[in-house]
């Protein structure tokens, strides 16, 4: 399952929508998410507060305040539960999630009592749905959550640490509130264009968020990322305000499955809203280090032009590939690219049927994003974006949208 002490926004892409029909399991989980569904904030405390009377060691893997961060295992549990027919990314996920665990110390032998938290929180919060083929249904998905990630763990611990000190060597402010923060590990650190970690700062201990790789890895080992400090943002307004060179942050391994599909020759369609623009650079990158000439389509979409803080790059890029066609699309008194939103400029310039599609950004911009391309032909496996959270409200990436998460 997820999470002893998880405060990452855990993430990935799950496919929107299916064909098949939902197995039983499927069915009986998703009744009891359904009525858990409008006390989820009642039941995350609850949740926490079990965990802690029954373990009050494990009290010391959170953060020291937990009001902004006590959803997280919670949340990640049930989105992992929700997908639990979608088992080949459902597995995935699960063991980003375990390898992720290891920086906490999350410990096999922890798991049992995260479980029979999680069965009391669903009894007492969805009386109606729970009963004995309810329980037999989620003991099921948690042992199989749970297993994945204990595996994916043991794995993980003969061929990487658990995480990484990195320290800043630029801290770039590209707007009042992002800036391009890149670090060196102090180890080799290995991951694939598209992908994200989790990061945890000196001001806040404990509290880990996630921030995608905004380049291919580059021969000297550096890591970039563009950090959007949002509104009583904890870790984004300390990386954007307050982070220096010479600062050491915490990294988690490597995560997420945005990747290129090594068997595709088809486009890409790349729609970055905000930092999501961060992992679209590093696929293009990608593209262009394979040699294969793929056409890549790129909207880049803001609030505002001067939100537009890595366009000239991306400009640079379209100038040596022919390959790359780049398009901002921006949403308030736009003097530069196109007028509007995102999903529609994605329709205006479709249809898109011999494309891949990938998405990053706000949820709710990739939620309608998924809508758009579906509807300019693109079908939903072939479309990958970070992880858009569930009921309780996983975290989305920051920008320029409301906090779905
Ligand atoms: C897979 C993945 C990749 C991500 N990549 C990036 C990235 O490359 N760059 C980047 O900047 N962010 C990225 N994020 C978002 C990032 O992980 C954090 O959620 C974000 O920086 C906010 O964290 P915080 O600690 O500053 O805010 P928190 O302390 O978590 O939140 C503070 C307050 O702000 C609200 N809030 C949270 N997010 C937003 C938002 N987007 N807009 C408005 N209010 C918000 C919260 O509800 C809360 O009230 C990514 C998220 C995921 C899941």
């Amino acid at each position: 399952m997820t999470a002893i002490s998880a405060n990452d926004g855990a993430a990935t892409e799950f496919q929107l929508g299916g064909e098949r029909p939902p197995s039983h399991d499927a069915l009986v989980v998703r009744r009891t998410l359904a009525e858990i569904e409008p006390v989820a904030n009642e039941a995350t405390s609850y949740f926490y507060a079990l965990l802690f009377t029954y373990g009050p060691h494990l009290r010391d893997m959170f953060p020291a305040a937990m009001d902004a961060q006590r959803d997280r295992i919670f949340a990640a549990l049930l989105t992992a539960a929700e997908h639990i027919d979608d088992l080949e990314t459902l597995t995935r996920y699960l063991q980003d999630l375990g390898r992720g665990h290891r920086k906490y110390g999350t410990t096999s032998d922890q798991y049992p009592l995260v479980g029979e938290c999680l069965m009391y929180t669903l009894e007492r919060y969805a009386p109606r749905s729970w009963g004995p083929e309810a329980e037999a249904a989620w003991v099921r998905v948690y042992t199989l959550m749970s297993q994945t990630m204990i595996d994916a763990a043991a794995e993980d611990e003969a061929r990487s640490p658990a995480w990484w000190q990195a320290e800043i060597v630029s801290h770039e402010r590209r707007t009042n509130d992002v800036a391009v923060v890149t670090v060196r590990p102090d180890q080799p650190y290995a991951y694939r264009a598209g992908q994200y970690a989790s990061l945890e700062t000196p001001w806040w201990p404990r509290v880990w968020r996630s921030y995608s790789f905004a380049s291919v890895p580059r021969p000297d080992g550096l890591l970039s990322f563009h950090v959007k400090a949002v509104p009583a943002g904890w870790v984004s307004r300390s990386l954007v305000n307050r982070a220096i060179p010479g600062d050491v942050l915490r990294l988690g391994p490597p995560a997420g499955s945005m990747t290129l599909d090594p068997d595709s020759d088809r486009g890409l369609l790349c729609v970055g809203g905000s930092t999501g623009i961060a992992p679209i650079k590093a696929l293009v990158e990608d593209v262009a280090e394979r040699g294969r000439r793929r056409p890549v389509e790129v909207f880049f979409g803001a609030n505002r032009d001067n939100e537009l803080y890595d366009l000239d790059s991306f400009l640079d890029l379209e100038r040596r590939h022919p390959w790359l066609a780049v398009r901002p699309v921006v949403a308030q008194y736009a003097t530069l690219g196109l007028a509007g939103q995102l999903p529609e400029a994605v329709r205006q310039f479709g249809p898109w049927r011999e494309f891949d599609g990938y998405l990053s950004g706000p949820p709710q911009m990739i939620r309608k994003g998924v809508d758009a391309l579906v509807s300019c032909g693109i079908p939903a496996e072939r479309i990958r974006h970070d992880f858009i959270g569930s009921l309780v409200g996983a975290q989305g990436r920051a920008g320029t949208r409301s906090p779905t998460t």
